[in-house]
């Protein structure tokens, strides 16, 4: 029997591509040669700025559109930021917590949580990031780690949001460093990751797709989706290059129809 969960996968363009011509190219590319099948949910993640040209791009493709970020707040003196107000009819997903946006961005644990929260307000799905650096996996603190962001993501949803939400195992020393995670390991993440959502909320909890992501390619997103608890995956590099995403694409589905 299929699962009820559907699978996601996510491309997060980051700071790509750097004008919007390649961004147009890149989304028109992506919608030839990825088709969202049952089963499995295809979001990407352009910069805020290509936003609306890549939901144009995408229009009636089945591909749905997510932010890599976005201010809690609907409005107001943050110079810079983008709020959930503004991407209403612009995206349904955003990121929320990603490790990059933590290292260099100044995003703390509690600001994840008030982002989780708003997004699920705004009728946003919040995939929201958690995951360990090398050094803290050293120090054999990656569940800790886990625990710790999981808690302070989920600590001021009051309730699931109808479109519900995503949360992404992501460990630093995986991302962009083409050492993915092994297949156990995500599991085992991603196990901790069910538990606490189960603790949270009750039955509800396994409609949550929980995502791994660092250095998923082609290659090794079948052995990853194989593992029972992994639904998906955030995927950084490999989501620029159209017949990676693609395979990426076609492996969740057919983990999902082996389910
Ligand atoms: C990411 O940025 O979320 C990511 C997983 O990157 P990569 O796939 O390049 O490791």
């Amino acid at each position: 029997m299929a699962s009820p969960r559907r699978m996601l996968v996510a491309g997060n363009w980051k700071m790509n591509p750097p004008t919007e011509a390649e961004a147009l190219v890149l989304a028109a590319e992506l919608r030839a040669a990825v088709t969202p099948r049952g089963g499995v949910k295809v979001v990407i993640c352009p910069p805020t700025i290509w936003l609306e040209t890549a939901g144009r791009a995408m229009d009636g493709s089945g591909i749905s559109i997510g932010a890599q970020t976005m201010h809690w707040s609907a409005q107001g003196a943050y110079t810079g930021e983008t709020s959930p107000a503004m991407l209403d009819g612009v995206a349904t997903h955003v990121i929320i917590g990603h490790s990059e946006r933590r290292q260099y961005d100044g995003e703390t644990d509690e600001g994840v949580g008030r982002k989780v929260a708003s997004a699920v307000e705004y009728g946003l799905v919040p995939i929201a990031a958690v995951g360990e650096r090398l050094d803290e996996r050293q120090a054999g603190a990656a569940e800790a780690v886990i625990d710790r962001q999981l808690h302070a993501a989920l600590s001021r949803l009051e309730r699931l949001a109808p479109g519900g939400m995503a949360i992404a195992y992501e460990p630093v020393w995986a991302i962009g460093t083409g050492e993915a995670a092994s297949p156990d390991d995500a599991q085992a993440a991603a196990a901790q990751i069910r538990a606490i959502l189960r603790e949270r909320f009750e039955d509800e909890a396994d409609s949550i797709p929980i995502l791994y992501g660092g250095s998923v390619t082609a290659d090794n997103a079948a052995a990853i989706f194989a593992e029972r608890d992994v639904d998906g995956a955030l995927v950084g590099g490999a989501s620029l290059k159209v017949d990676q995403f693609a395979a990426i694409v076609r492996a969740a589905a057919a983990a999902h129809a082996a389910r």
